[in-house]
């Protein structure tokens, strides 16, 4: 076991059932918030945007709303954002939404301080790499998802239609200062959302355990986390409106968050990253899903982490787990019970021919994951994996 770590996370967080409501108790970090929601009816017609600007009025503040946030948010959008702060003069962000809109926030922060263009600063790909010279505007979350984990840390996956790339942004001057994970927001996402949502959660934690970076902390998190994921998945999705599935799979989000700060996820992520940067209309959570059972079937058929395969079954379901195919198992009951076993690659546009070419750009674009798998993977792997879950 890696007995070290480095860990700072400095994003308080207010989580549980109705803690929304406390949002206008808190000190906030500036005087007019720029109130970021998706370019979705949900958010208002729930009531959640005129409940927040209510606690934000409460604490004090002015505010601005920008509702100009898509699902795979575009380079284009962080760029009008952070217009839209500097014209109203905002000194923070206040993101209200799902991981688009929290992963937003991130870059929006940043270049509403510093001046260029989003790609100048993006590391990785065409990006040029560029340090940020100004912090950024300071960032409050309020998370009406389960999935990302970006309501407590410093990311953000942007999409570049122009160059064909999704990349994560970010800087850890830009980590969120206050969170508020408050379970009551998540109930009205819809059943297919929850189960796509619901497993970028669950394998944010599986790859953390997977690797090579996993520590005593990480792994502690993250099979707490895996825990109460796969038991209350299932039932989120048949009842969005169980609370108390729905406050177990937040948890196991946010820890996601902040486990995913002490040991990085692995390939999987870079290799749906271009899986959706080619097939921009793929949820993240959906593509996930496709390639899940046979990225974990090739690090088991090279044993290359045995053990901790065995630990997640443990937890998964599997008490009596003794062989890492066991997590297989457990993956695919909780994608049967979810209603998400029979998602296709065709039904998204992607085809077969196209394996390698992903596999170059996941490469390419977010080769740092790839360091993070428990032994290596090479591209003409990388294509295979693509190919066994081509369906
Ligand atoms: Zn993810």
């Amino acid at each position: 076991m890696n007995m070290k770590f480095d860990f700072n996370n400095p994003t308080r967080i207010l989580f549980g059932s109705g803690m929304l409501n406390e949002l206008g108790n808190q000190p906030m970090p500036g005087k007019k918030a720029m109130v970021l929601i998706s370019n979705g009816k949900s958010t208002k017609a729930n009531g959640y945007l005129d409940r927040t600007l209510d606690q934000l009025h409460k604490a004090g503040v002015e505010t601005a709303v920008f509702a100009g946030i898509m699902e795979n948010p575009l380079k284009e959008a962080v760029m009008k954002g952070a217009v839209f702060a500097r014209e109203n003069l905002c000194d923070f962000i206040v993101a209200l939404g799902g991981g688009a809109v929290l992963d937003s926030s991130v870059a929006i922060s940043a270049m509403a301080t510093n001046d260029g263009d989003l790609w100048d600063y993006v590391v990785g790909g065409t990006g040029k790499g560029k340090p940020l010279s100004n912090k950024g505007l300071p960032i409050v979350t309020i998370t009406t998802t389960s999935g990302t984990g970006s309501e407590v840390n410093c990311w953000g996956v942007i999409s570049n239609l122009e160059t064909k790339e999704k990349i994560g942004f970010g800087d850890p001057m830009l980590v969120p200062v206050l969170a508020i994970v408050d379970p009551e927001l998540i109930r009205t996402v819809p059943p297919k959302y929850t189960a796509y949502q619901g497993f970028d959660a669950l394998f944010h934690n599986t790859e953390v355990m997977m690797s090579n970076g996993v520590n005593i902390l990480s792994e502690t998190i993250a099979l707490s986390a895996i825990e109460n994921i796969v038991k209350y998945l299932p039932v989120a999705v048949r009842d969005g409106n169980n609370l108390e599935a729905r406050e177990r799979i937040a948890y196991g989000s946010t820890m996601a968050g902040i486990t995913m700060q002490l040991t990085s996820t692995t390939a999987q992520h870079s290799m749906e990253h271009a899986m959706s940067a080619y097939h921009h209309n793929l949820p993240h959570g959906a593509g996930l899903i496709m390639i899940s059972k046979e990225f974990a079937q090739f690090f088991i058929d090279k044993h290359a982490c045995d053990g901790q395969f065995i630990k997640m079954a443990r937890v998964m379901g599997i008490p009596e787990a003794d062989k890492p195919e066991d997590f297989i198992t457990a993956l695919l009951k909780l994608q049967e019970e979810c209603g998400v076993a029979d998602l296709k690659m065709s039904d998204f546009g992607i085809q077969k021919d196209e394996c390698m070419t992903l596999a170059v750009n996941a490469h390419e674009t977010m080769g740092g994951l790839f360091l993070a798998n428990p032994c290596e993977m090479s591209d003409e792997e990388c294509a295979a994996v693509f190919e066994k879950s081509y369906k």
